[in-house]
């Protein structure tokens, strides 16, 4: 007998998906003009199976930039790769070409590119640069579900997508995550890989499949995406055209970026710390606080990784968040025009 016709327990099929975590995986695939989508668990399993989809291995590099957030290190890191920080461009988040030519070594093996908060980056020259170079290009999309970057998703710039539906993103499903590729060969892996090695006694691989009950709340999710995508732009527009204070913007939006507003980000010559602490005094709350948001390399969990990004310092100590939510009334957002424009600098 063959080896490859070896099967444990004949009849037994890790792959058995049920109805709805088909149909939740048919209607991404359409939304996201893609040509495979690998449903699961969470975000953090989304980059974790997509590195073992491209075969990251242990002490393999791989470059993520500094100013991504720690839920995006962790998964890189649990893969048992080396991570290594790259500096984003001064004015917006996307990774600074520049630098990764800097960062890049022959054991770089993959790079996680992180558009933060929903606000697009110019992703043609990374991932021109990327396959220039045969490196596997990962996004974290987790706050970009409905990025547009030259009028398609932000997810058809890279080799693999990965998102998170956990219920803080905008396009949630209370816990949740799942992958896109238009590679069959990495798609064959991820599946493989979350599916338990399709349990063939070949392949390894972990259980990592989304359960049905949140396949279905994630069909009902994505048809009111559109909908909320245009109410959080619409919401946004309103809060920025009220702005009238002389140190105070909105963040660069890259040219031909249509941001998802997963957050609205201001910027402040002042120094976004001092803004989002009035912010939160007044009752508008800003991730910045929330999750005590610092270059990676700040963190005494990663200490050992230590870069020199500049530019992440400068966005993360200039930058800070505003909520939109579908749901908020005009009057909610003239307050909080309001108090942005009070701030007293
Ligand atoms: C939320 C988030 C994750 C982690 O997703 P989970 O579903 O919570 O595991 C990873 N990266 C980014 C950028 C996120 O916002």
């Amino acid at each position: 007998m063959d080896i490859t016709d070896f099967v444990l327990f004949p009849g037994m099929d890790a792959l058995d998906h049920s109805a709805s975590v088909t149909d939740y995986e048919n209607a991404l695939k359409k939304y996201f003009n893609a040509a495979y989508c690998v449903s699961l668990t969470s975000g953090t399993a989304a980059i974790i199976v997509a590195l073992q989809a491209v075969g990251i291995q242990s002490g393999d590099e791989v470059i993520t930039s500094a100013a991504a957030p720690l839920c995006t290190a962790f998964p890189i890191l649990s893969t048992g790769a080396e991570l290594v920080f790259s500096d984003c461009c001064r004015t917006h988040f996307g990774l600074d070409i520049a630098g990764l030519q800097h960062s890049l070594t022959r054991k770089t093996k993959a790079i996680v590119e992180v558009p933060m908060w929903g606000y697009g980056i110019p992703a043609e020259a990374i991932e021109l640069w990327a396959a220039e170079r045969e490196i596997p290009l990962i996004f974290d999309l987790a706050h970009c579900a409905g990025t547009q970057y030259n009028g398609l998703p932000l997810s058809q710039f890279c080799d693999i997508a990965c998102f998170s539906t956990q219920k803080n993103k905008m396009f949630s499903t209370g816990e949740g995550g799942f992958l896109l590729t238009d590679n069959e060969a990495y798609y064959r892996r991820a599946l493989s890989y979350s599916r338990m090695g399709n349990l063939n006694g070949i392949d390894f691989g972990v259980n990592y499949r989304l359960s049905p009950y949140l396949a279905e709340k994630g069909i009902s999710a994505l048809a009111e995406l559109p909908d909320n995508l245009n109410l959080r732009a619409q919401q946004s527009q309103s809060i920025i055209a009220q702005i009238d204070h002389p140190a105070v913007r909105e963040l660069e939006v890259v040219p031909g970026s249509i941001p998802s507003y997963q957050r609205l980000l201001l910027q402040s010559d002042q120094g976004g710390a001092a803004l989002a602490s009035y912010l939160v005094k007044e009752g508008i709350p800003s991730d910045m606080k929330k999750y005590n948001i610092w270059p990676l390399y700040e963190y005494p969990v990663l200490w050992k990784y230590s870069a020199d990004c500049p530019n992440a310092e400068h966005l993360l100590e200039t930058t800070t968040t505003i909520p939109v939510h579908q749901r908020y009334t005009p009057e909610q957002l003239a307050q909080m025009a309001t108090i942005i424009n009070n701030y007293p600098y």
